[in-house]
């Protein structure tokens, strides 16, 4: 603070490792090559490791550190971590502060109790944890006072395979940076060296005070509520979207933004969503890997600030029936190392034929592979929001705005120039045309909508890690670069142009039905999908089962992202997580009916019922008293007769050993009987009296921030 003002100048990055700290903490041989490890090019040496972990541990420790971590995420898509202190006992009885190259490169944790799908047996528990240079080493500080040195690593088991969600990230950013450079060096470019994904998620979130929050056993331990009637206003009157944020809001995102810039991330936007108390936040985009580690910090901050304030930030992708749920919209670019994004449509024709091309792998991938990018953006909280109306559907289509469509189909028929008649197109010799600039079409309908320079992929959920969507994202459209490339590297230069219109050409001939530039949420769509042959994978189940398939093996194999066993134990760990979250569920809409819902109910039964005889002695008729006893006694007995199946069903799925049987089981019986005692239970509610029903309405959480 200066002056009482916020100088953000000084505090943004201030607890990050940065290039700045390196360069003047550094010496400069260590620093240069240092950079070259973080460029992709020399492994470092154990000397530099250990200027680097004493540099770190200095820095760290004048900021107040005493531990430092291996900062990772293994497959629960949260992150992990294990604090060792900076201290090292000496022969005096004292200690002194160590930090060596080897304990920053390499740490072992026991890993036997994160989930491995079988890759890993228990007396192999040990684990590795890598540093991943590439994403700088951060302190992050708590209420308490500790402030502790974060090391972003990467996490795999003994024999080598990865048991986290960064190193397939890494891998397949390795993967298009290689095809990506393919496709420019065949076109000319002899500048760049290495091509990285850019990723900008938008973070969409609720708050909710605390108190409320406690009374909810749901809440707490699904994130969303099993139960609720719905409040007598929901987002029908468009009135939160872009509203002005209340002061108790504002000062949780002052502090949400002040603990992010300190660590290095660049929150940039912040408003009111449309659901009621829903918000979102959205960085600077960055590196994907940096990316996907800024935005565990983004959701693990937005839950710890929100504490301070006596509020509860909910990720969950569904907390409430009946209004609009959480998305992480997934901005996601390619840009070379010298700043050039190959999604922007460019100046020049010869700009163009690149960005075309580019456009081309996008439309190839995404066709080919939709069932994939589906996949990496299911968890079973996405399933209540996929499909949904406010949500993009299950189907996987993407937005291209009218213009870009037309010039692309005006190419698939070979008559550049042509396109709908409109003048913007200029006819190159035998080049490609000028394109838009700004191509400001919008569509908020679409799963996967070109937003000018970038591709906005919107189907993953609040709550997700975003490095498994973008692992497939990168991965699928490396293998339609490496087609390209393969095509251009066999053709003459001077036919160079003519090759790349033909690769446009046949991109749209086989891949274009993948475009869809209407309404996403209609029900014509999902004819028309149909019709098209676009696979509409409605449940997260159906959605895994993909991961199996050969294509998909043979996919991740090929780029070397992710090995068979190393897929399938993912698939195998996922399933298992889909029927736990379920189970959870059940059990807790177990527990809330029988020791909440129904002694309420049965309180307000023997009031009326006591009302009833008191009046009837004094001859007074109880027509109202008996008709609303009546409704809440049937719904009382049908509710009973629910909660019964609802054990049956959970029973039953819990004795069910084939993981896959396992989860359909969860999915078809156990879902669907929790939903059949919602409803009884959510117009039970609606009769009985607000100081007798147990847990805070929907207007409590929604309207009373
Ligand atoms: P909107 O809600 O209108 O889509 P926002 O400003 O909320 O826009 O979010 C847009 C996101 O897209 C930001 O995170 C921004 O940094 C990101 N973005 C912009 N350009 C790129 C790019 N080239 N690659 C990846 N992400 C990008
Ligand atoms: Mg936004």
């Amino acid at each position: 603070m200066l002056n009482g003002k916020l100088d953000i100048v000084v505090v943004f990055g201030s607890n990050v490792f940065n290039d700045k700290i390196m360069k003047e903490r550094l010496p400069k041989e260590t620093y240069k090559s240092f950079q070259k490890t973080i460029e992709g090019g020399a492994t470092m040496s154990a000397d530099v490791a250990n200027v680097v972990a004493n540099a770190m541990k200095d820095w760290a420790i004048e900021k107040g550190a005493t531990h430092y971590t291996h900062w990772f995420q293994p497959l629960t898509g949260q992150t992990a971590e294990k604090h060792d202190s900076f201290i090292s006992p000496t022969a005096d009885g004292g200690v002194i502060m160590e930090f060596s190259g080897k304990q920053l490169i390499k740490g072992e944790p026991d890993a036997s109790s994160f989930p491995s799908g079988g890759l890993r047996t228990t007396f192999e528990a040990r684990g590795y944890t890598a540093w991943d240079c590439t994403s700088p080493a951060f302190l992050k500080e708590d209420s308490a006072g500790n402030v502790t040195l974060c090391i972003p690593t990467a996490f795999c088991s003994y024999t080598g395979e990865t048991l986290d969600k960064k190193t397939p990230l890494l891998r397949s950013m390795a993967a298009i940076s290689k095809q990506s450079m393919r496709v420019l060096r065949v076109l000319g470019n002899k500048t760049s060296k290495r091509v990285y994904p850019t990723v900008g998620p938008e973070q969409e979130y609720f708050l909710i005070d605390k108190k409320f929050y406690e009374d909810r056993l749901d809440l707490i331990v699904c994130g969303r509520t099993l139960f609720g009637a719905p409040a007598p206003k929901g987002q029908e009157l468009e009135d939160q979207y872009f509203g002005s944020i209340k002061d108790r809001v504002s000062k949780f995102m002052r502090d949400l933004d002040l603990e992010l810039w300190k660590m290095g991330v660049s929150a940039k936007t912040k408003h009111n969503e449309v659901a009621p108390a829903q918000f979102e936040m959205a960085p600077v985009f960055s590196s994907a890997n940096i990316a996907a580690d800024h935005n565990q910090l983004v959701m693990e901050t937005m839950r710890k600030v929100a504490l301070r304030h006596d509020l509860v930030c909910l990720l969950h992708e569904k907390p409430y029936a009946g209004i609009n749920g959480s998305g992480k919209h997934n901005n996601w670019s390619l840009s070379t190392d010298d700043g050039m994004n190959l999604l922007e449509p460019g100046d020049t024709p010869h700009d163009n034929e690149q960005f075309l091309l580019f456009l081309a792998a996008l439309i190839t991938a995404v066709d080919r592979h939709a069932d994939k990018l589906r996949t990496g953006a299911a968890t079973p909280g996405n399933d209540h929001r996929l499909g949904a109306n406010e949500a993009p559907p299950a189907i996987v289509s993407i937005f291209m705005g009218d213009e870009l469509t037309g010039i692309l189909e005006s190419i698939a028929k070979g008559k550049i120039g042509t396109s709908k008649g409109q003048h913007f197109i200029e006819m190159g010799i035998d080049t490609m045309p000028s394109l838009p600039k700004d191509n400001t079409d919008r569509n908020r309908t679409s799963p996967f909508a070109f937003t000018g320079n970038k591709f906005e992929f919107r189907t993953v959920g609040s709550s997700a890690s975003i490095s498994g969507p973008n692992t497939v994202l990168n991965t699928i459209v490396a293998e339609a670069l490496d087609e390209i490339a393969t095509r251009l590297e066999k053709t003459k230069e001077k036919d160079l142009n003519k090759e790349a219109q033909a690769i446009v050409r046949d991109a749209m001939k086989k891949h274009g039905r993948v475009i869809f530039n209407g309404n996403n949420y209609s029900e014509d769509w999902l004819k028309e999908a149909k019709k098209r042959g676009l696979p509409n994978i409605r449940s997260t189940v159906d959605a895994l089962a993909t991961m199996a398939n050969e294509s998909a093996l043979k996919l991740f194999e090929k780029y070397k992202v992710l090995t068979r066993g190393e897929l399938l134990s993912r698939y195998e760990i996922y399933l298992e997580h889909y029927a736990k979250c379920i189970n959870i569920e059940a059990l807790a809409a177990i527990d809330m009916t029988r020791k909440l819902f129904q002694p309420a109910v049965m309180k307000y039964a023997s009031t009326l019922a006591k009302n009833i005889s008191q009046l009837k002695a004094v001859a007074v008729k109880t027509p109202v008293q008996k008709d609303i006893l009546t409704q809440i006694s049937e719904l009382l007995e049908s509710a009973h007769e629910n909660l019964g199946a609802l054990e049956a069903a959970l029973k039953k799925a819990q004795g069910i050993h084939h993981a896959k049987e396992r989860a359909e089981a969860f999915r078809d019986k156990v879902a669907v009987a929790m939903k059949k005692l919602r409803d009884d239970i959510d117009s039970l509610e609606m009769l009985v009296p607000r100081d007798l029903w147990p847990v805070p309405s929907y207007a409590d959480m929604l309207f009373k921030l």
